[in-house]
């Protein structure tokens, strides 16, 4: 199940602990994202345009049904959950109380396509990819015209400012940043039906704290399959989804290991008590796998 292809890999995963199926039936899963404080992960069940819940001790329920075809997610620095929206084409946050508030819904007048991933910085700032695959699509949430190309956002829940940080993508999709924040790291995968696609994961400097990025260079290509979310890990690790499984690729760039996975990975995140164990979206399957490493505190 482990394919070691570097000795730090042996440090980071439990060779005897068990590929674990949460939960199978869904259609695809994607933007998987912890609440240590409830001991619970939130997932969606994106072409059934709903999100699923899931505790260790009551397994799997419903969420959110309709979800406006929920992509990724992430927590912001108050702890809420912050999702990207295919259906409505927009950035929203859940409140303490439950309501819904759109963030981010247009560009300079024009409305974004799909936003599929998002992550927040320290100094509470979300980032969020928006290419157009989910709006290519009914089952991914419905064909729509795209007014924009697709690009990297920045968006300042301060002053409810959105700016573009990269526009040179063919597709963006999962982002994180490095522990220390001074690198961000975007997948690129696409065009979508294209026979030769891109699908590599790509590496930015963060520059004037996060006012502007490099130019980015290939950090990684991912092979067989496509990179399309990924977490990093306390060491700076990049663990990311693949054709065959999840990927661990040091931050030199190196690919350290595998652990197989027998559907295609898109997405994954640390969780649980010690944010240890792996939670990962397998096509119609939700596995997990405890691990010897640690997100990431800020994932
Ligand atoms: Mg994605």
């Amino acid at each position: 199940m482990f394919d070691i292809l570097d000795d730090r890999f042996r440090t980071c995963v439990l060779t005897n602990a068990p590929l674990v199926k949460l939960g199978e039936g869904f259609a695809w899963l994607e933007g998987p994202v912890w609440f240590a404080d409830h001991e619970c992960l939130l997932v969606s069940d994106l072409p059934n345009d709903r999100i699923m819940r899931w505790t260790e001790s009551s397994g799997l329920s419903v969420f959110r049904q309709p979800s406006g075809f929920a992509n990724g997610h992430t927590r912001d620095r108050q702890g809420r959950l912050i999702g990207c929206s295919h259906r409505n084409r927009w950035i929203e946050r859940t409140e303490i109380d439950g309501r819904v508030t759109v963030l981010a819904d247009r560009y300079q007048g024009k409305r974004l396509n799909a936003p599929n991933d998002v992550v927040c910085k320290s100094d509470g700032t979300i980032w969020f990819s928006d290419p157009h695959y989910g709006i290519n699509t009914d089952y991914e949430g419905g064909k729509q015209r795209a007014e924009l190309p697709s690009a990297l956002y920045r968006f300042n829940p301060d002053d409810g400012s959105l700016r573009v940080v990269a526009d040179d993508f063919v597709g963006p999709n999962g982002l994180a940043f490095s522990p220390d924040e001074r690198l961000l790291y975007v997948a690129e995968s696409g065009p979508q039906f294209a026979p030769d696609p891109v699908r590599h994961i790509r590496v930015f400097d963060i520059l004037d704290g996060g006012e502007r990025l490099s130019l980015g260079s290939v950090f990684h290509s991912v092979s067989p399959g496509f990179a399309d979310g990924f977490r990093v890990d306390v060491d700076g690790n990049v663990w990311t989804g693949a054709g065959d499984g999840v990927h661990c690729i040091a931050p030199d760039g190196t690919k350290l290991g595998r652990i197989a996975v027998p559907f295609t990975v898109s997405n994954l995140t640390f969780g649980g008590r010690n944010r240890s164990r792996l939670f990962i979206c397998a096509s119609h399957t939700l596995f997990a796998i405890y691990t010897n490493q640690r997100g990431a505190e800020r994932p």
